[in-house]
């Protein structure tokens, strides 16, 4: 389809992201499957009914633009998906592999989290205000599954993991050194990707 106005860029991404969330209707549930720490099972189940009225809410938004949401595929979230995918096959240790899968999933929400942002502006910018709503449920939606998976990461999966420094997730230590210590790695943890609240 030729892009000649904004109104064609904004279907266009729209059916884009209908791939997307289709397909992640598809992979959560292995997802949940192929983790280990229950909090983690709970997120990826509780966002997949998300997903799933997620998927509801841009067939709404077709209806209102008379278009089929068919006839794209989001290759963005299906190289996400296989990246997933692999995680999930590796062997290794529960907890790291469980800090891994997050750090794929977070990739899917930080795409989703882009692609809403800029789907939400054209449609505003377009005047298509209940369009816009539409969106910027499911965009604060990707945003507070994104939260949550950071949550579980710093304060769950990576604490238990093996091979991580005590002092740099705010275990007691009341020498000077071990206070030191702590305030220098828990800024290197501020930093760390997996880490990376907003
Ligand atoms: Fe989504
Ligand atoms: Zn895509
Ligand atoms: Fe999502």
């Amino acid at each position: 389809m030729a892009l000649d106005t904004m109104q064609d860029l904004l279907i266009e991404e729209l059916k884009d992201l209908y791939s997307a969330e289709t397909q992640l209707v598809k992979a959560l549930p292995k997802m949940a499957k192929g983790a280990t720490a229950p909090s983690l099972r709970k997120a990826f189940e509780d966002h997949l009914v998300q997903t799933q009225e997620q998927v509801s809410r841009l067939e709404e938004i077709f209806e209102t633009l008379g278009k089929s949401p068919k006839g794209k595929k989001c290759k963005g979230m299906e190289g996400l998906l296989e990246e997933a995918t692999g995680m999930l096959e590796e062997e290794g240790d529960e907890n790291v592999k469980d800090a891994g899968i997050i750090a794929s999933a977070q990739r899917v929400e930080h795409y989703e989290i882009a692609a809403y942002g800029s789907s939400l502006a054209f449609a505003t910018q377009l005047g298509h205000t209940e369009i816009a709503e539409l969106l910027e449920i499911t965009l604060n939606e990707e945003k507070e599954a994104d939260q949550l998976l950071s949550t579980i990461a710093e304060e769950e999966v990576n604490i238990a993991a093996p091979g991580m420094v005590a002092d740099a997730m705010g275990e007691d230590d009341d020498s000077a050194e071990g206070t030191k210590k702590k305030a220098a790695s828990s800024s290197a943890a501020k930093k760390s990707p997996t880490n990376n609240k907003k």
